[in-house]
């Protein structure tokens, strides 16, 4: 992997390479976090994944529905590095991602009171029922849920109930 990271920061000098605790990609630093304790081949393809959304200039707090085709958008980009380097990318692991992440949104949009499926409003920040108006709040959208297995831990925290705070 730190070959890769030394060939891909050679090449994109735009953009910062930092290893951390997860893999992201940071549009207001510009830079691409990539953790180390990652089995391979599938952290090479996570860095790959990640330098996909630098090199597009994704941006996050996009609404939920166009999300989805910025993943895939920079899967895309992901492949085609992935070739330059002589990496192959599975793709089977590239459609469970984008699986997992279109989970992700799907039950982010589902109202928690009534079951309705619901749109996110203009702030991105809260979705309403247009059903029986409940709004609920969202944490802001973030690029690249990867794993299935961690879904239903992650659920927990990404949905809270308004109708109950105040
Ligand atoms: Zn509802
Ligand atoms: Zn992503």
């Amino acid at each position: 992997m730190d070959d890769i990271v030394n060939i891909l920061s050679g090449s994109y000098k735009t953009v910062t390479f930092r290893p951390g605790d997860r893999f992201y990609w940071s549009p207001e630093t510009r830079e691409v976090f990539y953790d180390r304790s990652v089995q391979q081949p599938q952290g090479l393809w996570s860095l790959l994944h990640e330098t996909g959304h630098a090199l597009l200039e994704h941006k996050s707090y996009q609404a939920d529905y166009e999300l989805i085709r910025l993943e895939v958008d920079a899967w895309e980009k992901a492949k085609a590095l992935a070739s330059d380097l002589a990496v192959t990318i599975d793709e089977d692991h590239v459609q469970d991602c984008i699986d997992t992440y279109r989970d992700w949104l799907y039950a982010r949009s589902i109202c928690p009171r009534c079951g309705n499926k619901s749109l996110q409003q203009a702030n991105l920040a809260q979705y309403q029922c247009f059903n029986c108006h409940e709004t609920w709040k969202v944490t802001p959208s973030r690029f690249c849920r990867t794993y299935r297995s961690t879904k239903h831990a992650q659920k927990a925290n990404f949905v809270f109930r308004l109708a109950d705070e105040s």
